[in-house]
């Protein structure tokens, strides 16, 4: 079949299993022309794996330091007439040049929230890694069923107490409009803790720990946005800024059990992918952002921001006040953030295409999904089940 995007709403149903390749291999290659990332942490379990912030750890930390891993992910395989999730089609695109690179790739497939996913991966890290050294968290998901209860929660983005009137932006269409968003009631801010929050987080490590399968001197990451004032009612503020806050205490709570360098909460910069996309305000702020660090020659993606974590930050951590590391550095230094502030109030529909880049971002959504890369032609006939 030949294989075009579909659009609905802030998602693309449809993925192509060569753009989603070529996609891994440019990530792969940023990595390897930047040289190797001298680690001992060569055994990684990473949540989250298939696509955004997670795939980019994986490829990181195995292209740059030689790792062998272990991930899980939540993706729908192709069938006759259907395309894969793009995650789906990055899982087999790293697992071949992984392994083409001598390095061990598996990938489970399933919800990271369930024991019965656990287990299993406790299970795989037994039999082909002994223990892991790096565990990355990097799941977003809007629901989760908590194993204990069997209880599901549905993660609200919203804000607290009052409503939010704020700017948003219809990607479609490049339509800039004022939405007010109604405040989150106390069971929808409670339950956006339960999905995003720590919980799941400190699971994990404790069935890890309890499995006998983390190595002495162990690290987890989880990773968190902050951003800047002007998505902070929405953000910061608001439910999700309060789940993410919960992840501070998880971070406390085992390094309390493991130690002071065992885990941290890094602050990542906003960057376009599947989760951010589906946040109001958010799609609007990355549209400038992009122009904003690209004019300034400061713009980064996944692998770009990945790559500096680990090549940069984790091998002699600075941490500010709450145990943080950041690389949301440059997105908040004033000068970046001067510029955003100016804009801002600027911005309307017939502002946006001279203060912000939305063919830039469009091209960015539209690669996640394996679309516009060059070298791929989508005119050819494909088989969604061939990879
Ligand atoms: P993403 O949507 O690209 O990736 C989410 C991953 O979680 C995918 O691998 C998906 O398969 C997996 N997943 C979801 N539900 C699952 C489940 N039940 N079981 C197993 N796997 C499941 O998201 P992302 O933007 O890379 O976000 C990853 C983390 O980075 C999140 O904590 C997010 O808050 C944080 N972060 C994102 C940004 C940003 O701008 N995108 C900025 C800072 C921090």
């Amino acid at each position: 079949m030949i294989i075009e995007p579909k659009i609905r709403g802030f998602i693309c149903t449809t993925a192509h299993p060569v753009g989603c390749a070529t996609n891994v291999q440019r990530q792969i290659d940023h990595v390897v022309v930047k040289g190797e990332i001298p680690s001992a942490r060569r055994r990684v379990l990473v949540l989250g794996c298939s696509t955004g912030y997670g795939l980019a750890s994986r490829i990181v930390t195995t292209f740059g330091s030689g790792a062998d891993t272990i991930g899980v992910s939540f993706e729908k395989p192709p069938a006759e007439n259907k395309t894969a999730s793009a995650g789906w089609y990055n899982n087999r695109a790293f697992e071949q040049r992984a392994k083409a690179a001598g390095r061990l790739a598996l990938t489970i497939e399933g919800d990271a929230f369930s024991d019965a996913i656990k287990a299993e991966t406790i299970e795989a890290i037994r039999s082909n890694l002994g223990q892991v050294d790096l565990i990355v968290y990097s799941l977003a998901s809007p629901v989760r069923t908590d194993p204990a209860t069997g209880e599901t929660y549905r993660s609200a983005i919203k804000p607290f107490g009052a409503a939010v009137a704020a700017k948003t932006l219809n990607t479609a269409t490049g339509e800039v409009s004022e939405v007010v968003i109604e405040p989150a009631t106390d069971e929808e801010a409670a339950a956006t803790v339960k999905v995003m929050g720590g919980e799941d987080w400190q699971l994990w490590i404790s069935a890890l720990a309890d499995a006998g399968v983390l190595a002495d001197g162990f690290t987890t990451l989880n990773y968190t946005y902050l951003g800047s004032e002007l998505t902070w009612p929405i953000y910061h503020k608001g439910t999700l800024g309060v789940a993410k806050a919960d992840l501070d205490r998880a971070a406390g709570e085992i390094r309390g059990r493991f130690g002071d360098t065992s885990a941290y909460v890094v602050a990542l910069k906003a960057v376009v992918t599947q989760a951010s996309s589906a946040i109001p305000v958010v799609p609007l702020y990355g549209t400038l952002l992009l122009k904003v660090m690209a004019e300034m020659g400061l713009n980064e993606g996944t692998i770009e921001q990945i790559d500096r974590l680990f090549r940069t930050k984790l091998a002699d951590p600075v941490i500010d006040e709450a145990h943080r590391l950041r690389v949301d550095d440059w997105e908040l230094s004033p000068t970046v953030q001067a510029e955003m502030v100016r804009r801002w109030p600027l911005l309307s529909t017939e502002t946006l295409p001279e203060l912000a880049d939305l063919k830039m971002y469009r091209a960015e959504f539209l690669k996640l999904f394996g679309f516009g890369l060059g070298g791929v032609d989508y005119t050819a006939d494909v088989d969604p089940r061939e990879v």
